[in-house]
């Protein structure tokens, strides 16, 4: 102590060999302790307020929420996977509920028939058609045979292509509490999450979460935690949500069509849950925004409600590689579509000025809303700002915005609708949170 406290150096020639040993090692732990306590700070910093993205990247188009033979989807993963990526998908997150696809998994051939809705072909026969023989693998007497649902790892190097398609392995966490189904996507995991429970629907949200964190740390991965369709069985309210500040992401459109995205007479709808979460965690929590991810959460590939194709994410990311995308994503820099390509996302701090460019098609009109909520009536959650007809939008922050984000509509109705008189849409990541 007394070499922090005299500054002379005239104990020096007195001190014992021990303590001349002291005078280099206490400096140098107060350096290590600096310097920890920087990382410690940088690790704790919330997400970069999507102002200045990534200079060199490109977009990447993909789908987190998908589901397959391996849990109750109702086709092969290799088929589903081939779907994707002939639509022009740039990665897909297989995200059964409680499992991955990984070890030696045998169906009946006839529970494989049992899950088609509709259509006039057997899964199996389209299955063989695609694939061939060599690829399909069954065993049994005829009337009981078998059929081997491949794993990820067998199916990667069918599909894989450097900087074309890329598969992120997912599990969607299907966990509950009393009625309540809480269910968190885990995208880019290295392990399987068992459903780790708890007493309110918060704890069961936090255990998860937890159990996913334990194990991005462990295994030195980043894992993105989106939590699912909030009002599937009107499961989690808008302070929950807020609350559990360790979640970064939600679910702004899910397309099953069974997850009551418009919300009823009494109860918010999806996109109103965001505004009002987001306004609690920045009033309330202190905590940053939620971002929100649009996905297909798709079951049937034969026809059937619930199908694939009706939502996605865009991502802003230097390279198609999943650490890179997880962390594009956990630093707001993409956008949430249904049918809607953005040229360009900005936000210049500087100005102040967010503005979104559309790839505008010919006989489509495009409606932008900048939505957000007022630092002086904050009791009005999510009001909209402004609205622009045009293939460009632009707003204008005046200080008095808790956060911004635009909403892009078009006058086309969307190809596969989950609600009635469903339109295509963009929804862009809140800005002008971070002061
Ligand atoms: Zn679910
Ligand atoms: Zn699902």
């Amino acid at each position: 102590m007394v070499l922090l406290t005299d500054r002379t150096g005239r104990f020096e020639r007195n001190f014992p060999k021990p303590m001349k040993r002291a005078k280099i090692v206490i400096p140098l732990l107060i350096l290590l302790v600096a310097i920890l306590a920087i990382v410690f700070r940088e690790w704790r910093k919330p997400p970069e307020d999507p102002g200045t993205w990534t200079e060199e990247g490109a977009w990447y188009k993909g789908n987190t929420h998908t589901h397959s033979l391996w849990s109750d989807g109702n086709d092969f993963p290799d088929m589903i996977v081939d779907w994707y990526k002939e639509q022009g998908y740039d990665f897909l997150a297989l995200s059964d509920h409680n499992i991955l696809s990984r070890g030696e998994k045998w169906m009946p051939l006839s529970q494989v028939e049992k899950r088609r809705k509709t259509g006039d072909h057997g899964t199996m026969a389209h299955y063989l058609e695609r694939f061939g023989e060599d690829w399909v693998e069954t065993r049994g007497e005829t009337g009981s045979e078998e059929v081997r649902l491949k794993t990820l790892e067998e199916i990667r190097p069918r599909f894989e292509e450097d900087g074309v398609f890329l598969l992120i392995e997912a599990e969607e966490i299907t966990d509950q509490f009393k009625q309540f189904p809480v269910h968190i996507n885990a995208i880019n995991v290295g392990e399987p999450i068992t459903p780790q429970h708890g007493d309110s629907v918060v704890e069961t949200m936090r255990n998860n979460l937890r159990m996913v964190k334990e194990q991005s740390e462990r295994l030195g991965r980043p894992i993105l935690t989106h939590l699912n369709h909030p009002n599937f069985h009107w499961a989690i309210t808008p302070q929950q949500l807020a609350e559990v500040v360790e979640e970064q992401f939600f679910e702004v459109y899910n397309g099953h069509p069974g997850i009551n995205h418009l919300g009823d007479a009494d109860r918010p709808s999806d996109e109103a849950i965001w505004d009002m979460a987001n306004t609690l965690r920045l009033l309330v929590h202190e905590a940053p925004p939620l971002f929100g991810v649009a996905t297909d959460d798709s079951h049937h590939y034969h026809g059937g409600e619930v199908s694939p194709g009706r939502g996605w994410v865009m991502v802003w990311a230097a390279a198609l590689e999943a650490d890179q995308l997880v962390e594009a994503m956990q630093k707001g820099e993409f956008y949430s579509s249904s049918g809607i390509v953005l040229k360009k996302v900005e936000y210049d701090r500087g100005t102040r000025k967010h503005r979104v460019e559309i790839a505008a098609d010919e006989d489509v009109t495009y409606e932008t809303k900048f939505i957000g909520t007022r630092r002086s009536t904050p009791k009005v959650t999510g009001e909209v700002f402004e609205t622009i007809t045009g293939k460009e939008a632009e707003y204008h922050l005046t200080g008095d915005e808790l956060y911004v984000r635009a909403v892009v509509t078009s006058s086309r109705p969307h190809k596969n609708p989950s609600y009635p008189d469903q339109r295509e849409q963009a929804w862009t990541q809140p800005i002008g949170w971070r002061k």
